[in-house]
């Protein structure tokens, strides 16, 4: 009984203090900018039509069996301070026979093991898919600037957000602080592919992501985005070496 009283009031304490330290946080978690310097937003749109570039050379099929395909259709690439491609991965939880083995991970890890940083302060990756948790926590916690994706994951979606928000009620335990950029990116194919996978949501039997992103629907818009990337023509003059750099880099992993 005694002990249940002072746990009561060490707990109350904890989280009057937690919530006047954190509050600010809690209710003001700006998550998404809604403007872009349209410089950036071309930036996102050139590497983000290499992330689908990269996932649809190495487009796993739906006439190979599941257990056969390296894993599911999606991929990420980091981009350092300096606007340089440096690294890629796929998603491979099938050839790994490991479930962490995400295209985030995969790349975020491959590249931290190659140069030995410890972590990748101001960094953006591009993904073809919203980060589920998993991968949202490892890029919170190797301090990336920012997360573009190229299409919403309706089941795991909001992870950033989550880490930013979810701990407020948890006996006043400060939420993680929010230093993850997220943003969708602003190119066509994200719509499309949003727009089929809702389709595909109210249609298919299954609704399972993976499967949709085997889908020839899907297929043809990676497809699309890969042409775009090839034939890619800058708006912004300032963009042409990226643009150049994010080329050079695809053909480097053809
Ligand atoms: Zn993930």
């Amino acid at each position: 009984m005694r002990y249940y009283f002072l746990l009561t009031i060490s707990l109350l304490l904890f989280s009057c203090n937690g919530a006047k330290h954190y509050s600010k946080t809690i209710i003001e978690p700006v998550l998404e900018k809604t403007t872009l310097d349209p410089v950036q937003q071309e930036i996102d749109e050139i590497f983000s039509l290499l992330a689908y570039s990269l996932v649809y050379q190495d487009w796993q099929s739906h006439e190979v069996p599941r257990d056969k395909r390296r894993g599911y259709n999606i991929g990420a690439v980091l981009v350092d301070k300096e606007n340089h491609p440096v690294y890629y991965g796929l998603n491979s939880i099938n050839s790994t026979d490991n479930a962490t083995q995400h295209g985030e991970v995969r790349s975020i890890i491959g590249y931290l093991d190659q140069t030995r940083k410890f972590n990748l302060s101001g960094y953006t990756i591009y993904t073809t898919l919203e980060p589920c948790v998993m991968c949202a926590g490892m890029i919170t916690m190797t301090a990336f600037k920012r997360a573009v994706y190229g299409q919403h994951d309706v089941e795991y979606s909001k992870a950033f957000e989550r880490l930013a928000v979810d701990t407020q009620p948890i006996g006043g335990f400060p939420p993680y602080p929010r230093r993850v950029e997220a943003l969708a990116n602003s190119t066509q194919y994200c719509k499309a592919l949003d727009d089929a996978y809702a389709k595909f949501l109210a249609t298919d039997s299954e609704k399972v992501l993976a499967k949709f992103l085997t889908s020839d629907e899907a297929k043809a818009i990676y497809k699309s985005a890969a042409r775009a990337f090839e034939n890619y023509e800058v708006k912004h003059p300032e963009n042409q070496s990226i643009l150049e750099a994010a080329q050079t880099f695809f053909d480097q992993h053809k």
